[in-house]
């Protein structure tokens, strides 16, 4: 495992210049909001084509180290690099998790309760980027509340059907007035903070790194709402979200699965270089 400090220290964030990264299949996250001045480009940060700065070069090679792109608030790229410990072995629902990385209970931004917290290196450094994010755009926001993600090992942790290879993580709602929550507390689209959640929503999708976000339909629907206020076009939120399809339907990374209306779970992909990994 590696502590939080340690995290700190190696997480190097450096501007990625000139990189051409592979495609991604999220193709409708690759599209220029409307009325921005983002440049396109794909999202798919992929750890193959990856031209390191020399922070991450001097990283390298000392006890492996992982490099993950993230799309900056400017549309620009930057890569993060982290020493890599985890290993995700097998499928969420039947799989095991090796040198997986915990979540403090605590830091910048949020708070996790309980003793499953337990991720891959990419899950926990894609989430903290993103909650960084929130931090950035809403200045003295209250801490998101995470729930569970992994045990130390991985494995069977109830009542979870998955959650088993350090790719999973249930995440509560932020909700409006920035009231801080003591729990996981079911949400309307008269109590949850819409603009907020949909930005952190945003960040993690643009990561290009989830595979999928499990929420209540009818929360799907005001976030739905609020992207479409921010500029997303329905055409770009077809691959994102379910909604407007009917609860049922398999389309879109955001789908509806029962007991998400007091939080979000979100799936990460495969981290590229753990090649036991399963879909
Ligand atoms: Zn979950």
């Amino acid at each position: 495992m590696v502590t939080s400090r340690l995290w700190s220290v190696v997480i190097v964030a450096v501007l990625f210049v000139g990189c051409a990264p592979p495609r991604t299949t999220l193709r409708s996250i690759n599209t220029v909001r409307a009325g921005s001045s983002r440049s396109g480009g794909p999202v798919q940060p992929g750890a193959r084509a990856i031209r390191m700065g020399p922070t991450c070069e001097a990283l390298e090679g000392e006890r492996g180290v992982g490099v993950l792109h993230v799309r900056a608030r400017d549309g620009a790229w930057e890569s993060r690099c982290f020493r890599k410990t985890s290993r995700s072995i097998g499928r969420p629902n039947g799989g095991r998790l090796e040198g997986g990385e915990t979540l403090p209970p605590a830091g910048p931004g949020w708070i996790q309760k309980g003793r499953n917290a337990v991720g891959t290196n990419e899950g926990i450094a894609l989430l903290l980027a993103s909650i960084e994010d929130v931090r950035a755009r809403y200045p003295g926001t209250v801490p998101i509340r995470i729930g569970d993600l992994s045990r130390e090992d991985g494995g069977r942790l109830r009542p979870h059907k998955s959650h088993q290879s350090g790719r999973d993580v249930d995440i509560g709602y932020y909700a409006r007035g920035n009231r801080a929550l003591r729990r996981f507390e079911k949400m309307t689209a008269e109590t949850i903070d819409a603009s907020k959640t949909w930005h952190f929503v945003e960040r993690l999708l643009l990561t290009g790194q989830v595979q999928y976000i499990f929420m209540s339909y009818r929360i799907q629907e005001v976030l739905y709402l609020t992207a479409l206020d921010s500029g997303w076009g329905e055409q770009d939120l077809r691959g994102i979200f379910q909604y407007p399809r009917g609860h049922q339907a398999k389309r879109g990374v955001i789908r509806h699965a029962k007991g998400h209306q007091d939080h979000l779970h979100v799936r990460f992909r495969c981290p590229a270089s753990d090649t036991d990994c399963t879909p």
